[in-house]
């Protein structure tokens, strides 16, 4: 209850304080904070995929800021040898700005990806994009374009609908139980339900011969994905599982000593703050964890 209460106020919290509690969730600000994580993340067998934030850009000038990011990341990840993909949000791209904007930043950054031969992954975000994310998507498959993915969550009622019209993409696919806030006619909001629905869409996607990451800490559907691509007779190269930095290290380690494929989100940048706060509303014991913590020592160092 108090634990809640914490993460309802936080926006209120200084953002010193903020990034104090959300620091195990974030690289760092700059593109070498994100390559020594991922290097010691590869040197744990943990391939990582690595986020610039920076959601809802403002200005044409702020997307191509990022656009530049990620050339910044690409560059780092040839240059230290890193076992790295990149994960990208459109409307940091532009996507609230314009479609055309966003489409064509999209493009410069998936075809530097293809030049070193690497990936990029389009998240998904609240359902004002859903249908706008997976045109996008689309129209870069039918450009001839193999190294890109796309998220589905598992919360939305659409999902396995959006499975079936992408099937004939064969569409490497991070699935997710989804983190925004929607309304329950689109989405499920029960925690069993979401379960279900996350289970149906990744037997579809299997069935359908996606590549798929399956992106959770729930220990009941990682240990379904273990059950269903054993099921599938798959092989370690033909899936992997994704897990957030900072989160259920433990759980990470098991994966990965089981042989199976694991990679890390890796976000890093000057914004972090809209990141942080999803993070820590996921996990509302963490925030009151570190601030009463803090309260404490506050407290202490003033009664002395
Ligand atoms: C690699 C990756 C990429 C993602 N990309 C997207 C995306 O593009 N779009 C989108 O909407 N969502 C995305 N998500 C977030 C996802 O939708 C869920 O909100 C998040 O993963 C929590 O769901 P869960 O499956 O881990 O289950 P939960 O039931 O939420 O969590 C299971 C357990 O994991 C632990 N845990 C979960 N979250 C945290 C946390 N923040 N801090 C500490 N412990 C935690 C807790 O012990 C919890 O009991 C992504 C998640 C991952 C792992």
């Amino acid at each position: 209850m108090l634990d809640r209460a914490i993460v309802r106020v936080l926006p209120a919290f200084p953002r010193s304080l903020v990034r104090r509690i959300s620091d195990r969730y974030i690289a760092g600000t700059t593109v070498a904070d994100a390559c020594r994580v991922v290097k010691e993340l590869n040197d744990q067998g943990k391939m990582a995929t690595i986020d610039v934030l920076g959601e809802e850009t403002r200005s044409r000038r702020e997307t191509l800021d990022i656009v530049r990011a990620y050339h910044d990341v690409f560059e780092a990840i040839e240059r230290e040898r890193l076992d790295a993909n990149v994960s990208v949000k459109l409307t940091a791209l532009g996507l609230n700005l314009a479609y055309e904007l966003c489409r064509a930043n999209l493009l410069k950054v998936v075809r530097h990806a293809g030049e070193s031969g690497n990936f990029v992954r389009i998240d998904m975000e609240d359902s004002s994009t859903t249908s706008e994310t997976l045109e996008l998507y689309r129209e870069l498959r039918d450009e001839g374009l193999e190294n890109v993915g796309v998220v589905l969550q598992a919360y939305m009622r659409r999902s396995l609908r959006d499975i079936h019209a992408l099937a004939s993409l064969r569409p490497n696919i991070r699935l997710c139980k989804g983190i925004y806030v929607e309304p329950p006619l689109i989405a499920y909001h029960d925690y069993e339900e979401v379960r279900r629905n996350f289970i149906v869409c990744l037997q579809e996607l299997l069935q359908t011969g996606c590549y798929v990451g399956i992106a959770t800490h729930d220990e009941f559907l990682i240990s379904e994905g273990k059950r269903l691509v054993a099921e599938h007779g798959l092989t370690h190269e033909q899936y992997e599982f994704q897990m957030l930095l900072g989160v259920r290290e433990l759980a990470a380690n098991r994966l990965v000593r089981d042989g199976h494929r694991l990679r890390i989100y890796v976000p890093f940048g000057e914004h972090w703050y809209d990141y942080s706060l999803r993070r820590l509303q996921e996990n509302p014991k963490i925030a009151g964890y570190v601030a009463s913590d803090t309260l404490n020592r506050l407290f202490g160092a003033n009664s002395r």
